[in-house]
């Protein structure tokens, strides 16, 4: 059962917007999250004053809920999920930052809230970097180190606390409308909302007190990975200036192409081609595999198109479950020139019973091989 709007705020239900908007500022103060770090029962309370206040704090949406109480916003009655989930910080903050006034923090007020964080941090921008990796090492999965060009703080470099925004990175402009006191922020231009400025620059630093430096990062990839797929290296960008914090290094994954494998998921094909001899009397084949060559056994017998599946020889799945099949196509070598002699010993050959087609059920089609592979 949700609680009473007026019982939330300790008011009675004839209470007058002044006595509405003072008894939320006192209990917006009370819960205020700056008061009760980590105390989520006081969080929840101050969400609840919060969506309490907007719906007692406009006339329409009280009178509506003095008919209908709660259900009269449920299913849609206004804006849907907008507030059935129940209002985030930044939501209040957004929204209701200026009934606060200066009751918290300096001239600063409650600007360098947004995102939970006390102090505004700038976050510096992503690298992106492209990794080719051949099939084996993507097999297997394999630990990379390369050279990125990353900005880092100079040393030697100081910041001051902007005096344009007193470090909350962001200017706010409260202007009187009909509707009430309306807040609108932007980003401060003198330090482009990283509350703090260069106080102290170094000799080849840029003008944000930072320089450009190759380092070598090491990159763990896991087995599995598929061309075009994104790794974060987290805080392996740039780093920003002051006290923000770095930015990602994004690898992009690409597959070499394989001189005799051909990827397909996590499964491998591989084309073997053996002789009309070898097929006819049986062979052993050596053949690559992303760990290495391996001996296979060809039956005497065996026909041109028969796919041989060696279990778990493929590429392990990125997410850790199994294994993909290395699957090894037959092909039967027909000569493309015969010497006289070969041509006679075919000629009567082609009179034998055993080499006339004869196939049976266990022979199938290219086809319908195909599709027991994908059923
Ligand atoms: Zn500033």
């Amino acid at each position: 059962m949700k609680q009473d709007y007026y019982e939330i705020l300790g008011i009675s239900k004839g209470a007058s917007a002044a006595e509405i908007k003072k008894a939320y500022r006192k209990k917006a103060i009370q819960y205020h999250p700056d008061k009760n770090p980590d105390d989520e029962k006081a969080e929840e309370m101050f969400k609840k004053a919060a969506e309490a206040y907007e719906v007692l704090s406009d006339d329409d949406k009280r009178a509506r809920y003095d008919q209908y109480g709660h259900a009269a916003f449920e299913n849609g009655g206004f804006g849907g999920g907008g507030f059935g989930g129940g209002m985030n910080m930044d939501d209040i903050f957004s929204q209701f930052g200026d009934i606060f006034g200066g009751a918290f923090g300096g001239g600063g007020g409650f600007s360098g809230f947004g995102g939970g964080g006390r102090q505004r941090r700038v976050k510096g921008s992503s690298l992106k970097i492209r990794l080719k990796l051949t099939l084996e090492e993507i097999a297997n999965g394999v630990e990379k180190k390369v050279k990125v060009r990353r900005k880092v703080q100079a040393p030697g470099v100081t910041y001051k606390t902007c005096e344009t925004c007193n470090g909350s990175g962001q200017m706010t402009r409260i202007t009187n409308t009909i509707l009430g006191r309306m807040q609108t922020s932007t980003t401060c231009s003198t330090c482009g909302g990283a509350g703090q400025v260069m106080d102290k620059r170094p000799a080849g630093a840029d003008g944000q007190g930072m320089l450009t430096k190759e380092e070598t990062v090491s990159i763990k990839i896991p087995a599995g990975v598929v061309e075009g797929m994104q790794l974060k290296v987290s805080g392996k960008g740039n780093e920003a200036p002051g006290n923000g914090i770095s930015g990602d290094l994004l690898v992009v994954i690409e597959e070499k192409e394989h001189e005799a494998l051909k990827r397909e998921g996590d499964n491998l094909h591989y084309d073997l081609y053996i002789s009309f001899s070898e097929a006819a009397l049986g062979t052993s084949k050596e053949i690559d595999t992303v760990t290495g060559k391996v001996r296979i056994k060809i039956e005497s017998g065996v026909q041109s198109g028969k796919i041989l599946r060696l279990r778990g020889k493929g590429i392990p799945s990125v997410n850790g479950y199994g294994k993909g099949d290395l699957l090894v196509h037959i092909n039967v070598w027909t000569p493309k020139t015969l010497t006289k002699e070969q041509k006679t010993f075919f000629e009567k050959m082609a009179e034998e019973e055993n080499f006339v087609p004869n196939p049976e059920k266990s022979d199938k089609s290219f086809f319908e091989k195909v599709k027991d592979m994908f059923s």
